[in-house]
């Protein structure tokens, strides 16, 4: 067990920052993705386990595969708040294990690894059930992996507490190669030190308030993250069909409200820690049909969008299953998604024959035959082999006009559930991340608290460029204090609770700061793993402009060069090569890190 000094709590907060704190001094570049010395940093932070909404989230913090680089992916659910009441801010997993095991933290902090022989090969759904009857546990937060994660899918993730998925940057392959296959925290005696109780309950009420009042909150409680697909599919950010057309009449059948009017499927909710967003996540059980019987939970929007959409699936309940079938294998639904329409193409362009792809039935529309494709993948089955690598590694070997028809950036991540054809900031920001996924959008901000007026122009390149320079730093701030995003999103109210929790007295501008400086330990740790901004660039197709639909002609990438240089200068980076400048960093107190950018 190791104290964390005051002063790097103070620094980093917990989450994403603590994780990168500890990533940078113990994995050295020399250290692959897969070697055993990769560390996985699961954790909390300041935030957790209080009475303030959703305060359960896990983070992992690893080097990922798919970019090998940086990874920092969040989860939902409780493990934050009963890895608190274990007396633990973060576990860090390191080593590789002869055979595998799981992790159990139980009776008041105590920690033991067990072996999880027994345990291979379940689904992550059946690892959570099976773990809970066998430990005889009623409260515990329980997260692992699937097949995929055990045979080191790239795109593995760690899933867990009934369907909160880390998605990201292939951190459930990391923990196959550890050969972890779960985490279990049962719910302890603890509970969080708060500094100040009735200023927290302050900001706790008027953080719920403004969660649940916003228009966002009040659909999402309604219909769920998916309650948006008619509203994408009308911008032309619905992702449809390996993002050949933004046409889908029956895009509908995809929505949350679709899903509650369907008959032969029934919701019911299943709230995270302290969650007052009660409703929006649910389990799902199919009633009737050739699933019937199916259990899982209400697939989000990208959930809908990735095995609907995407595959010219518009099947309600076909999209439902095939959603948590990804989930039950353990993978990355978006890296699942454009995988699979990748390979759907191929075969209709004749870049695969029928042969190639195993005999399988594929094509737009089929959920059958992408399901075995799915499990394939999970398994590194023939094809699911050449898939489970990633688009791009599968789009290089296959080579020739594949290339041109994969949906990829440079580094090697690829994009969440949307067509950021229309979505000019998330296409920005998922090629200069340094996370493995989006890094400064998503979400809710006020830009008047950065003292700017709101966006004029959505399709503006250098607009947008500027804009996710401005911002860049307060999801990482989120992202290190332990809570949902969708409870938590109020950066006024988010300090204050800091504040009443810590006896701090930060400031938003501390916050973004603290979130900046995580920006930048990010990018120095994959910059001395040699990856630099020469991936900062889409695919060809994920750069492409719509040829139909709302969005149709819309050219983000036309001056490429000048939407980085933009971003770039904004961050206070040299605009030709990426690379944080020393008054920069050291404005920030990084000062530590410019050799590393500017030794040579
Ligand atoms: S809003 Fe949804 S994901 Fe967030 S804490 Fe509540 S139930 Fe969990």
């Amino acid at each position: 067990m190791e104290e964390v000094p005051d002063a790097t709590y103070e620094r980093w907060l917990g989450g994403v920052g603590l994780g990168s704190t500890i990533l940078y001094r113990e994995v050295g570049p020399e250290i692959g993705w897969d070697h055993p010395d990769n560390r996985v940093i699961l954790a909390s932070g300041p935030l957790a386990g209080t009475r303030l909404s959703g305060s359960g989230v896990l983070a992992a913090v690893t080097r990922g595969p798919m970019t090998g680089g940086a990874c920092s992916t969040q989860a939902n659910g409780f493990y934050g708040a009963y890895l608190k009441t274990q007396g633990y801010d973060a576990v860090v997993i390191q080593g590789q294990s002869p055979e595998a095991v799981y992790l159990l933290v139980h009776e008041g902090g105590k920690a033991e690894l067990r072996s999880a022989q027994h345990l291979l090969g379940l689904d992550t759904w059946e690892l959570g059930e099976r773990l809970k009857a066998e430990l005889n546990l009623k409260t515990a937060s329980i997260f692992g992996i699937g097949p995929a994660g055990e045979n080191r899918v790239r795109f593995a993730a760690l899933v867990g507490d009934k369907g909160h998925v880390a998605a990201h940057n292939g951190v459930g392959a990391v923990l196959g190669a550890k050969r972890l296959k779960a985490i279990v925290v049962a719910r302890g005696p603890g509970r969080p030190r708060v500094h100040n109780e009735a200023e927290l309950d302050r900001a706790r009420k008027a953080l719920s308030d403004h969660s649940k009042s916003r228009e966002f909150g009040v659909r999402m409680q309604a219909y769920g993250t998916a309650s948006s697909v008619l509203t994408h599919y009308r911008a032309g950010s619905l992702p449809i069909r390996n993002l050949t057309t933004n046409i889908l009449p029956e895009a509908e059948n995809l929505s949350g409200q679709r899903m509650r009017q369907t008959p032969a499927l029934k919701l019911k909710p299943q709230p995270c820690w302290a969650c007052n967003l009660r409703h929006h996540c649910q389990t799902v059980t199919v009633l009737e049909g050739p699933n019937a019987g199916f259990e899982g939970e209400e697939p989000e929007f990208e959930a809908m969008t990735g095995m609907g959409s995407a595959l010219g699936i518009t099947d309600t309940v076909a999209a439902v299953v095939l959603a948590n079938v990804v989930d039950r294998m353990g993978m990355d639904i978006n890296e699942t998604a454009w995988s699979v329409g990748f390979a759907i193409e191929c075969l209709s362009e004749g870049i695969l024959s029928r042969q190639d792809v195993d005999g399988l039935d594929l094509g737009w529309g089929k959920p059958e035959a992408a399901r075995q494709l799915i499990e394939r993948i999970a398994c590194r089955e023939g094809i699911g082999d050449l898939l489970a690598d990633g688009v791009k590694e599968a789009a290089k070997r296959i080579g020739g006009r594949a290339l041109e028809l994969a949906v990829f950036t440079e580094k090697g991540n690829s994009p969440r559930g949307h067509d950021h054809r229309a979505v000019w900031a998330e296409l920005l920001d998922t090629c200069v991340s340094n996370t493995g996924t989006i890094e400064a959008t998503g979400g809710y901000m006020d830009f008047s608290l950065l003292g700017l007026p709101p966006r004029k122009d959505a399709f503006d390149a250098v607009e947008t460029a500027f804009y996710n320079a401005k911002m860049n730093g307060y999801r990482q701030f989120q992202d290190s204090l332990g809570c949902c995003r969708f409870c938590v999103d109020h950066p006024p109210l988010m300090v204050d609770a800091l504040n009443a929790i810590t006896g701090w007295s930060w400031s938003f501008g501390d916050a973004m700061a603290m979130g900046r400086r995580v920006v930048h330990q990010l990018r120095a740790f994959n910059f001395r793993s040699g990856i630099t901004a020469e991936g900062e660039r889409p695919s060809r197709r994920y750069g492409s402009v719509p040829v139909d639909g709302p969005a149709k002609g819309a050219h983000f990438t036309a001056d490429w060069p000048r939407v980085l240089a933009t971003y770039y200068e904004g961050m206070g980076w040299d605009p030709a090569s990426g690379k944080p400048l020393p008054e920069t960093l050291r404005a920030l107190g990084q000062d530590e890190l410019i050799p590393v950018f500017w030794s040579s």
